[in-house]
């Protein structure tokens, strides 16, 4: 075993490093291009065009038209949107989730529920996932709307989304799916599964943070989460932030080209890095259903501390993390391992490790010798 010395980012789920190509293309709106895109005249052409560009190019990436993409700031924006903007402040229909969605989805049904709306959580399976006959016998009291993340971002495991969202719509409710952790990852063609809104945010597909989109299928009776200007057919005022909108949609076109060759890789570094624990004898479940993200490898070592190998990788150069990554103050067992009914003598020791496109093979092996290092000190 070598001793690990250059650095190693190994928390993609997190955010993922802003792609050079996406970043080339941004640059002109960042420079002599900052036209305002609303503007009649001809100082606005290019930024206008750019806009058209980005969001024919992101349609084309999930099987949408292009006026079903709506820009929003993120992958929250646009969950909150999805959800608030589906209820009337008072109405006392129903939406229904599951217990290990992020906490944009969660926090957004709190507060519909502060509103009057009845929530429901769903419980899912061991591995992470809402059976669709689970969803069926929910929805026999009536929903408005059903939110269901297409996978989820601590262990990545990826729902039957179709079959959830047929079982909605023979409810009646509205299918929206956070796919902030998916798109990009693995093939997504929203007319195929039939969804109704869909969450995606950039910087989770090498694009730049701050910047995502909501996909809202035609007709979707959904409102305004933000109020003000035109922009968006109306529906997200505020000046468009085109040269986030340009990276994030050229960022999707790399991936989605690349999406087959990348989760080749990303599987066989999964492969690695498993059976080198196991080589060495490491007492490691691994969480999440079989069908998983590419990338994504969250496992329970019996008897270890998450938190403490984080802290101890840290040192080594190696980032990774120990729970949701929006969360990485929390050393609590997070609210997707308490869900999927985690064993208590393993759940402390839980890290989520997310390769990326970026990372080399030899850091899924550098990454478990210094995990192994580290537990047999
Ligand atoms: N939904 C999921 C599944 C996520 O993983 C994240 C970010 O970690 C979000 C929503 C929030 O996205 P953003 O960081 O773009 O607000």
């Amino acid at each position: 075993m070598t001793e690990t010395k250059s650095m190693i980012y190994a928390d993609n789920a997190a955010t993922a490093p802003l792609d050079s190509d996406a970043f080339e293309a941004m640059k002109p709106y960042l420079g002599q291009e900052f036209g305002n895109a609303s503007q009649p005249y001809a100082f606005a052409r290019k930024p206008k065009q750019a806009l058209a560009w980005a969001r024919s190019a992101i349609a084309a990436c999930i099987g949408a038209d292009d006026d079903e993409i709506f820009f929003s700031s993120g992958g929250t924006e646009s969950d909150n949107w999805a959800i608030k903007g589906v209820f009337c402040p008072g109405s006392a229909h129903t939406a229904i989730t599951s217990q290990t969605e992020h906490h944009a989805v969660l926090n957004a049904f709190k507060t519909m529920e502060l509103f009057g709306c009845p929530a429901v959580y769903l419980p899912p399976d061991s591995g992470g996932i809402i059976a669709p006959g689970a969803l069926a016998r929910a929805l026999t009291g009536g929903a408005k709307l059903v939110s269901i993340m297409t996978a989820n971002n601590e262990i990545g495991a990826i729902a039957p989304i179709k079959a959830l969202c047929a079982v909605s719509h023979d409810a009646g409710a509205l299918f929206h799916t956070d796919a902030v952790q998916a798109v990009g990852h693995i093939p997504i063609d929203v007319s195929d599964l039939g969804i109704d809104m869909l969450s995606a945010s950039a910087h989770k597909f090498n694009g730049p943070k701050g910047i995502g989109f909501l996909y809202i299928r035609k007709g979707t009776p959904l409102r305004p989460l933000i109020d003000g200007g035109a922009q968006e057919s109306g529906m997200r005022a505020g000046t468009e932030n085109v040269a986030s909108i340009v990276g994030m949609a050229a960022a999707l076109q790399k991936s989605c080209n690349l999406m087959h060759q990348t989760a080749e890789k990303l599987r066989a570094m999964d492969r690695i890095f498993t059976e080198t624990l196991r080589r060495a004898n490491i007492d490691f479940i691994r969480n999440g259903a079989p069908n998983r993200l590419p990338g994504i490898i969250n496992i329970s070592i019996r008897g270890a501390s998450g938190e403490m190998l984080l802290h101890r990788l840290d040192l080594k150069g190696i980032s990774i993390s120990a729970g949701a990554a929006c969360d990485s103050k929390n050393t609590q067992i997070s609210h997707v391992l308490k869900a999927i009914g985690a064993p208590p003598d393993y759940a402390p020791g839980t890290v989520r490790i997310s390769f990326g496109r970026c990372n080399a093979h030899e850091d899924a092996e550098a990454v478990a010798d210094a995990v192994i290092r580290i537990l047999k000190r």
